[in-house]
C-alpha cells in the first residue's frame, strides 16, 4: 500500500472546515460531545480520532486535524452514528464530505478505496446488487493483488460467503434509476 506523507499536504482555507459542515447540512456547534456516536461506531478500532473528535476539531477550527485524519476514509458510512445522535448532528454526512475535501487536499490514505468503490458500483449497476465474487476479482485485478484471496475461496465458498451463481435483481431499471439520482446529486 502507497504510505502518503502527510506533511506534504498543503494547509487550505480557514473557511473550508465551515465548507465541510455546510455541505454535510450540520451545524458543529449542536454537538455537546456526549460521545453516543463513537459509542455505537463499529469501526472506531481502525480510527485515529473517534466520530466525536472529528466533529471537536470541527468546533475548533482545526482543519489539518480534520483532513489528515484516517477517521472519514475508516468510515463505513452505516450512518449508526447520525442515528444515535440526540442532537440530530449528522455525523455519518460529515465523514462523507470530510473524505471529499480530505481527497481534494491531496490526502489519500488508502489509494485501493477508490478502486474498491468503482468495482463495486459497477457491480450494482451491472447486476442492480453486489456480488462478492466478481467484485474480489475485478479489485484484486485491478489493484495489482491478483491472488490475495485465493487460499481463501474454498473455506467461503463452502460457508455460503460466497457464491459462484450470479443473481440479479428483478427490477434493474429501478435500481438504475436510482444511482443515476444518486450520481447526479453527489455532482
Ligand atoms: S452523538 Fe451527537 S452530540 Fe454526541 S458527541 Fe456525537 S455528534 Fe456530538
Ligand atoms: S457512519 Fe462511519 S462514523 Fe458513523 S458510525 Fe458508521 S462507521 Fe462510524
Amino acid at each position: 500500500m502507497k504510505i502518503v506523507d502527510v506533511s506534504k499536504i498543503p494547509i487550505s482555507d480557514s473557511n473550508a472546515v465551515k465548507d465541510i459542515a455546510e455541505k454535510a447540512g450540520v451545524n458543529v456547534k449542536d454537538c455537546y460531545q456526549c460521545g453516543k456516536c463513537s459509542a455505537g461506531c463499529p469501526m472506531t478500532q481502525g480510527m485515529d480520532a473517534h466520530p466525536h473528535k472529528i466533529i471537536r476539531f470541527m468546533q475548533l477550527d482545526l482543519l489539518d486535524e480534520v483532513l489528515k485524519s484516517n477517521t472519514p476514509w475508516i468510515c463505513a458510512s452505516c450512518n449508526v452514528c447520525s442515528a444515535r445522535c440526540p442532537q440530530n448532528v449528522d455525523v455519518a454526512n460529515v465523514m462523507r464530505e470530510a473524505r471529499k475535501a480530505s481527497k481534494a487536499a491531496g490526502y489519500q490514505p488508502f489509494p485501493d478505496s477508490d478502486k474498491f468503490e468503482e468495482a463495486f458500483l459497477a457491480n450494482v449497476r451491472r447486476f442492480g446488487r453486489s456480488h462478492e465474487a466478481i467484485l474480489a476479482a475485478q479489485y484484486n485485478l485491478t489493484t495489482g493483488h491478483l491472488f490475495q484471496d485465493v487460499p481463501n475461496v474454498p473455506a467461503m465458498l463452502s460457508r455460503g460467503m460466497i457464491s459462484m451463481k450470479i443473481s440479479k435483481v428483478k427490477d434493474q431499471d429501478s435500481v438504475r434509476k436510482i444511482m443515476k439520482k444518486t450520481e447526479k446529486g453527489a455532482e
